[in-house]
């Protein structure tokens, strides 16, 4: 990678850290989740960057995708232990990064924040190039437990590209998997600590989606919805992504056209147990031929809004 491609991803790591933090900020009982994340998508196009997925507000024992849709009445409360996810593009370079907020006021999910965000410290420490990411793995399980907590197992981190959210290698969350991590290349790294099992599945309706930025035109897809569909490049977007700008009919129609004509991902919320509890640390790292560097861990974009506004 060159130092431009990097400084580009440096970019989109600073706004994705920026509008982690900043969500995080407006985070308190009767926050409307729907708000919460068209607020933060608001932010990122502020700041000069685009989503590189629907911004994702996940809560108590939903550990990751609930994507906050079109009408979506869900309010967060006290006690909540809630979960931010923020991606962010800028010309196709992605970032990714999450972190929890405790909404108790006595602290009582501070063992799962600890936990997450110790896995994600160690993680960080134990990764450089040609490192295993068994050896990474290991380090989280050993955190998580040492709080009393367990690993989610079956969630990992990945890799990222250009215009790629997920690829290899996966980085566990306990030691197991296959791969290492190669100097010139972005990964993230995202533990999730658990008083389940640490086993999620599939739950509820989905409102996140992915199509490349090929779909072809299917019999019964609307036009305009098929453009706004290949617009987002084959990254991840959400239904509300769509229902802002065009009619219900013209993308129900869209998504279950693709969705037949198997152009279509589909993802649900991502759940433990009901009455669990997940928290959820996350960083993009870039991997130098000699250490590696917390891209999200800067939270100051280097370009103002005004300054973005005129290079758009
Ligand atoms: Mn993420
Ligand atoms: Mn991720």
């Amino acid at each position: 990678m060159n130092s431009a491609e990097l400084d580009t991803w440096r970019e989109a790591a600073a706004i994705a850290g920026h509008v982690r933090e900043y969500v995080a900020s407006l985070m308190k009982p009767g926050a409307k989740l729907i708000d919460l994340s068209l607020e933060g998508h608001r932010r990122i196009e502020e700041l000069g960057g685009k989503p590189a997925f629907p911004l994702q507000i996940s809560v108590n024992h939903i550990a990751a995708h609930y994507c906050a849709y079109v009408g979506d009445e869900s309010v967060l409360a006290e006690n909540d232990l809630v979960k931010v996810d923020c991606g962010v593009h800028v010309d196709g370079y992605v970032a990714d990064t999450a972190r929890t907020v405790d909404l108790s006021k006595d602290g009582r999910h501070a063992h799962f924040i600890a936990a997450a965000k110790g896995a994600l410290e160690a993680a960080i420490e134990t990764a450089g190039p040609g490192v295993d990411v068994v050896e990474i793995g290991r380090e989280v399980d050993r955190v998580i437990r040492s709080h009393g907590l367990n690993p989610v197992r079956n969630l990992t981190g990945h890799g990222v590209g250009r215009w790629i959210i997920h690829r290899s290698p996966q980085i566990p969350n306990v030691p197991s998997g296959r791969g290492r991590l190669k100097a010139g290349t972005c990964v993230a790294i995202e533990p999730f600590a658990t008083d389940g099992p640490g086993l999620i599945h599939e739950e509820g309706d989905a409102h996140v989606f992915m199509a490349k930025k090929t779909a072809k035109k299917v019999k019964g897809s609307d036009p305009a919805v098929l453009d706004a569909v290949r617009a987002f490049g084959g990254l991840p977007f959400g239904s509300r992504d769509l229902l802002l700008h065009h009619p219900y009919d013209a993308v129900a129609d869209t998504l279950n056209a693709l969705m037949r004509a198997n152009q279509l991902m589909v993802y649900p919320p991502l759940c433990e147990k009901p009455g669990t509890f997940v928290a959820q640390f996350e960083h993009t790292i870039y991997v130098h031929d000699d250490g590696v560097e917390v891209l999200t861990a800067n939270t100051e974009p280097s370009r103002k809004p005004a300054e973005a506004a005129t290079r758009n």
